[in-house]
């Protein structure tokens, strides 16, 4: 009789206790994965996942194991399946996400009810979001003393190594992942993905060597330059989980004593790791984040409604060159450097005063590693409304952050081609260089690039306005 394990976000072998576990059993494996309409993702991680699936599925091959792929809801296709293989239990990594505490709970008690064990682990996390508590009891709002709680706990459990052999289950269909159309056929529009990306746990491996022995010395300086190569790149591999935040932590450790030099970029690096296990406890602790405001004021904002400047925004067309080269890079590449989601989500939410929702609804179509939690605690955080937000009268000024970050105009001239002939000194404000230059760099305001479609400094005023109408209500 079987174990199923069930892969989710978590597509490696490596560190991956649901499966350790279930070799440990000496029953024999089937590894499964379910594509679930109901927790459906945008186009860009669709492409991802079906390198991810493909590759995982090569390494499950490799060790004589075939990844079973079925399609449906889980609450129907698991219970199913393991009738249908007489599995004795299902073995999963757990996901904190609402959907799928709802979905995994009500699954638990069905296969329990048929006498199939269940047994769920920590993958994904450093510590589960109910494993850090403030002094007082209760879970942290604020990143700082979270982050000094979770590194407290330093060293973590070291990452269990793959699988050499596994004893396969015998054969059962599953489905053929190119039917599963999870990349674009007609129009193919992931050329860009395919340039900058290579989904796999052999790749995410790799990107973490790679980053830990060229970058991360220079991490804390170089991570604010979106024209640089100065981050880790490893949201995508860790969003599917073909690397766990363990290996992460354990090969950035060791990096920091093999190179003392490298310590302080270690740490800032880490740091950020620190942010996506904060944003989970935080969506683990109040679901009701996910569509709502955590600072129930801003659920009273009067937010504007205007289709043709979400358009604009999302087309890359605002007129304002670092937040339209953002929006390009996501387009393009499904990533959008930190620095620039910032600028671009202020953007959004500030100077047009659009729903963050409108624009968490977007990144989740378009980003390679968009994460529910990561992206919507993003979200919250620009738009001031979240647990330790900027505070909302913080508004981002697209001109002087594009000369602060992109001095000479590197990455606006990568993204945004059109303004590529335009001089530093104008390069972040076109509207203001005089005729002749712009007509040297072969542009035409208004027609080749868009004029700005609000004007910041009202926009500004504006927004503190509407920011005083809920703080007075
Ligand atoms: P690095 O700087 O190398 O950081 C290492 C890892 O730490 C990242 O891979 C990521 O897992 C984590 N991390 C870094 N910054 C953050 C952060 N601010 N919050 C949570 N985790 C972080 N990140 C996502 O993974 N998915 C999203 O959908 C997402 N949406 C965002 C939306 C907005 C509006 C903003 C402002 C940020 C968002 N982020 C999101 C966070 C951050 O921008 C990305 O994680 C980061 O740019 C990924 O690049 P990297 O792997 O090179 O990061």
């Amino acid at each position: 009789m079987p174990v199923i394990v069930w892969f989710r976000h978590d597509l490696r072998l490596a560190d991956n206790p649901a499966l350790a576990a279930a070799v440990a059993t000496g029953d024999e494996i089937l590894p499964l994965y379910i594509l679930d309409d109901a927790t459906s993702l945008g186009g860009a991680s669709n492409w991802w996942l079906h390198g991810s699936l493909d590759a995982l599925a090569g390494e499950l091959a490799r060790r004589a194991a075939p990844l079973v792929l079925r399609r449906g809801p889980a609450a129907d296709v698991l219970p199913a399946l393991a009738a249908e293989t007489k599995a004795s239990a299902v073995f999963w990594n757990r996901c904190y996400e609402p959907l799928s505490i709802a979905r995994d709970k009500a699954l638990k008690q069905a296969l329990v009810a048929s006498g199939i064990e269940v047994k769920s682990f920590n993958g994904g996390m450093l510590a589960e979001p109910w494993e850090l508590q403030t002094g007082s009891g209760g879970p942290y709002k604020v990143f700082t003393p979270f982050w000094r709680s979770l590194a407290a706990r330093a060293p973590f459990a070291a990452p269990l190594p793959a699988p050499k052999k596994l004893r396969a289950a015998a054969h059962f269909p599953s489905d053929d992942l190119s039917r599963w159309n999870l990349r674009p056929a007609k129009p193919d529009w992931a050329g860009g993905l395919r340039a900058a990306w290579r989904p796999g746990e052999k790749h995410a491996a790799a990107r973490l060597s790679f980053f830990l022995d060229e970058l991360v010395a220079g991490y804390a300086t170089m991570r604010d330059f979106p024209a640089m190569e100065g981050t880790s790149r490893l949201s995508p591999h860790l969003h599917f989980g073909e690397i766990s935040p363990r290996q992460v932590w354990a090969a950035a450790d060791a990096a920091s004593h093999a190179t003392p030099d490298a310590a302080s970029g270690v740490m800032s690096f880490l740091r950020e790791v620190g942010w996506r296990e904060f944003t989970h406890h935080l969506i683990y602790h109040w679901p009701e984040m996910v569509d709502h405001a955590w600072k129930p004021e801003f659920e009273e904002f009067p937010w504007a409604h205007d289709d043709a400047l979400l358009a604009a925004w999302r087309r890359g067309r605002t007129g304002y060159p670092i937040v339209d080269a953002g929006m390009r890079e996501l387009w393009s590449t499904g990533y959008m450097h930190n620095r620039v989601r910032m600028i671009a989500a202020s953007f959004l939410v500030k100077d047009l005063l659009i729903h963050w929702r409108r624009g968490a609804e977007w990144f989740e179509d378009t980003l390679v590693d968009a994460d529910l939690a990561n992206n919507r605690a993003g979200w919250q955080w620009v738009a001031g409304s979240g647990a330790d937000a900027a505070p909302y009268f913080r508004i981002f000024n697209p001109v002087t952050q594009g000369e602060k970050f992109d001095a000479d105009g590197q990455y606006i001239r990568r993204y945004v081609p059109e303004l590529a002939r335009l001089d530093n000194r104008h390069i972040h404000r076109p509207w203001e260089a005089p005729p002749a230059t712009l007509a040297a760099a072969g542009i035409e305001l208004g027609a080749t690039y868009p004029k700005p479609i609000v004007d910041h400094a009202r926009a500004r005023e504006r927004a503190l306005a509407a920011l005083a109408s809920i703080k007075k209500g």
